[in-house]
């Protein structure tokens, strides 16, 4: 059994006393939630406020990011030492903004991963279409590529730790979703995958989660389909009313 995962992407959103009162309304709408795993990804500059507010909570902490490096001249990046020192348990990598924007590639993303399972954090790797791509055909194709080079440093041992977050490009932050009917054919086809890469039993236990505009009327639907193992949420993750609702489809 492949225990539901919803994680809330704040991405460059929330001042820390923003952040703080953003969990603080959370924390109780959850609380004894235990069926579903829970986590959310403040900016790094909220991390370290938010980080003791969530202890002995049933929400994780996740970073957006993660270097590849250990430490050393790489300005502007965090490394996963520093994530697991202000308490975080997973990290986001290779979401499409940080490809569309910052021209992250499926070769960085593996380093990434490396790096989050070489420290201790779940990687929550990013993978999915543009509009483009679908209406080329080419979404198998782009997806399982991602898949596959996002994963190329993962031993089979380790990859049941891996969650993968399919986000066709084309529905975040647009309010269009992907039809249930889509996604768990992307699932379908990326579990099917995992399974030729690691093994049947591995890629049944490897959680792939929904992302791309998951809001509290269509999360049930999604959710309910037989691949389908959670959602990362973007906008509705910023209202705890919102994304509890979401929380509550995966029950
Ligand atoms: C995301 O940021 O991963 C995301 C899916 O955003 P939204 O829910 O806003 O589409």
């Amino acid at each position: 059994m492949r225990k539901p995962f919803i994680a809330g992407n704040w991405k460059m959103n929330n001042t820390r006393a923003e952040a703080k009162a953003l969990v603080e309304a959370l924390k109780p709408l959850v609380a004894g939630i235990d069926n579903v795993e829970i986590a959310v990804a403040p900016a790094f500059t909220c991390l370290e406020a938010v980080s003791p507010l969530l202890a002995g909570s049933n929400i994780g902490l996740s970073a957006q990011n993660i270097a590849y490096a250990p430490s050393g001249a790489y300005t502007g990046e965090v490394s996963a030492a520093m994530l697991k020192d202000v308490g975080c348990v997973y990290a986001i990598i290779g979401h499409s903004e940080r490809r569309q924007f910052f021209g992250e590639t499926d070769a960085s993303v593996a380093k990434r991963v490396r790096a989050a399972l070489d420290n201790g954090i779940i990687p929550i790797v990013c993978i999915g279409e543009t509009l483009q791509e679908r209406e080329d055909g080419r979404t198998f194709d782009v997806v399982l590529t991602q898949l596959v080079e996002g994963l190329a440093a993962v031993e089979s041992s380790e990859a049941t730790l891996v969650v993968i977050a399919y986000e066709p490009v084309w529905a975040i932050g647009t309010g269009k979703t992907a039809t249930p009917e889509q996604a768990q054919e992307v699932h379908a086809a990326i579990r099917a995958r995992l399974a030729e890469c690691f093994g049947g039993e591995i890629a049944e236990a490897i959680r792939i989660q929904y992302g791309g505009s998951v809001n509290a009327s269509n999360a049930k639907t999604l959710l309910g389909q037989k691949d389908i193992d959670g959602a990362l949420v973007g906008g509705a993750s910023l209202k705890a009313d919102a994304f509890v609702e979401i929380i509550r489809g995966a029950c």
